[in-house]
């Protein structure tokens, strides 16, 4: 590695809310970069055009800076393998599929919608056969002729198998015949996210890939690629996942995944980062409590871990308590106190929803509590009201999440729509479903302001996490029951149920 100048990289899809994988990725990236005196890039993948969104790049942005992941280049910042961002690359991507294309390393594949769904029905590995792998000539440019959609699919060789050296893991060997012919290039002529991975891993001059184990394997596709490019291939370490206590991976089903919820709920970005690192990373002198210089000063890279680390909740909250005890002064408590909950800004927003609601002022923290805590304390009572029975609470909190979630808006606004269309699914009236139930699941109560507007100032991170500790603290959804819910309301025919 003398010789080598080091440079890694983040690159999330703004697909959805910043995740703490993310960060968690992000800052092991940071560390390594900066401990051999290298670059450290933010790569915005948005090549799923449906799914990414712009709102989403910015809340990734906001999260990293508050986790204080700096990076040498970025979208934002710019830098010399500009721009930083996949849907800006798209003319950079066609060049190199063509390279492939005339090689024969990669060919289009004309099957259909219906053909893939038929193949699926069949049971056939992975969906699809390489039925146009082998076209001749004549009979592509007759199809494209007669402007039939195709994507591209990379030539996966039928025999073998793909050994690659990872800087964590140790000699990893996958057979071929468990990886598919890969779509490079969408039909809509957009990348997919493997092929737009490798090209710009390569064109960034991207030394070492750090990312988690669950692309591992993916690898095998990508070292293709560079082989097929006659390329090298950066050094590829995957780190072990950060999991829920039954030991599967972290979800957002279960648990708030969001940093944003983090930051919200008034823990310090510095505890945060400090336990993330211990999920991953065994300090030499077996410490606990560091700060990122320090462990950039000291990073070895024989220290990574190796199995699944426990996202523990309690132990972050322990970690957040000493941070606030040992390097906090009364000065810097009450600063982040004012930020998070005092801030004007926020108390201007409040004032019109409490004016006709309070006697005295002393009211006014009765009235608002719960925008001011980050624990919610329930009772049965609460939140399973007399006309409706605790199943029904529990599946009426999820599919308000989901429908929230369809809307991609959990504004108060939007709450209000769901909740209508929610009491219709469940035959319920609409006052039956909003008063006691989403009312107590978001304050913990049966009075306050008005909810939507709370919603507003809560916000989806919030929000979403009182939804899914209500629905726990009612015993949880199976896995089982999650599904068949989750089908009668797609379908919205209640009598699956
Ligand atoms: N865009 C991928 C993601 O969202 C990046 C994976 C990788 O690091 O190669 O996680």
């Amino acid at each position: 590695m003398k010789d080598m100048f080091i440079r890694t990289r983040i690159a999330p899809s703004p697909t959805g809310d910043p995740h703490v994988g993310t960060l968690y990725i992000a800052l092991f990236n940071y560390v390594f970069a900066k401990h051999l005196k290298g670059k450290f890039v933010l790569r915005i993948e948005d090549t799923d055009k449906k799914r990414s969104k712009k709102k989403y790049e910015k809340k990734i942005i906001e999260a990293l800076k508050w986790g204080k992941i700096n990076w040498d280049e970025g979208p934002d910042i710019g830098g010399e393998y500009a721009p930083y961002r996949q849907s800006e690359r798209i003319d950079i991507y066609q060049k190199y599929i063509q390279k492939l294309l005339n090689e024969k390393k990669a060919y289009k594949c004309f099957a259909t919608q219906e053909e893939l769904k038929e193949l699926r029905k069949k049971g056939k590995s992975f969906g699809y056969d390489r039925r146009y792998r082998d076209l001749s000539d004549e009979e592509v440019k007759k199809r494209e002729a007669e402007k039939q959609p195709y994507t591209i699919r990379l030539k996966i060789p039928l025999k073998g198998e793909c050994s690659f050296e990872d800087k964590i893991k140790g000699k990893i060997t996958i057979p071929w015949e468990e990886i598919d012919d890969q779509i490079l290039i969408k039909s809509d002529g957009h990348p997919t996210y493997h092929f737009a991975n490798v090209i710009d891993d390569h064109l960034m001059k991207i030394s070492h890939v750090i990312r988690g184990e669950e692309w591992i394997s993916s690898t095998p596709k990508h070292i293709l690629l560079y082989e097929y490019f006659n390329w090298t291939p950066p050094i590829f370490m995957h780190m072990p996942l950060l999991t829920q206590e039954d030991g599967k991976k972290l979800s957002k089903r279960r648990n708030p995944t969001s940093i944003l919820y983090y930051k919200k709920s008034g823990y310090l970005a510095e505890a945060l980062i400090n336990f993330l690192s211990l999920m991953g990373y065994n300090m030499k002198d077996g410490s606990e409590f560091y700060s990122i210089d320090t462990l950039i000063k000291d990073f070895d890279d024989t220290r990574f871990g190796r199995s699944n680390a426990f996202f523990d909740i309690k132990k972050l909250k322990w970690l957040n308590q000493k941070y606030i005890i040992e390097t906090l002064s009364e000065k810097d408590i009450l600063k982040n106190i004012k930020k998070l909950f005092l801030d004007d800004e926020i108390l201007k927003k409040i004032i019109p929803m409490i004016h006709t609601r309070i006697k005295t002022f002393g009211e006014f923290f009765d009235l608002c509590n719960f925008l001011f805590t980050s624990e919610i304390y329930y009772t049965e009572e609460l939140l399973s009201p007399k006309k409706i029975d605790k199943e029904i609470a529990k599946s009426i909190l999820q599919t308000t999440i989901w429908s929230l979630d369809e809307k991609d808006d959990w504004s108060g606004a939007s709450l209000e729509k769901s909740s209508h269309e929610i009491a219709d699914f469940f035959k319920l009236k609409h006052k039956t479903i909003v008063m006691p139930l989403l009312f107590s699941a978001i304050m913990g109560k049966r009075f306050g302001p008005p909810l939507f507007d709370s919603i507003d100032i809560l916000g989806k991170e919030l929000t979403y996490s009182r939804f899914l500790k209500a629905i726990e603290f009612l015993g949880g959804i199976s896995n089982k029951k999650l599904e068949i819910l989750k089908k009668t309301w797609e379908k919205k025919n209640f009598s699956l149920l």
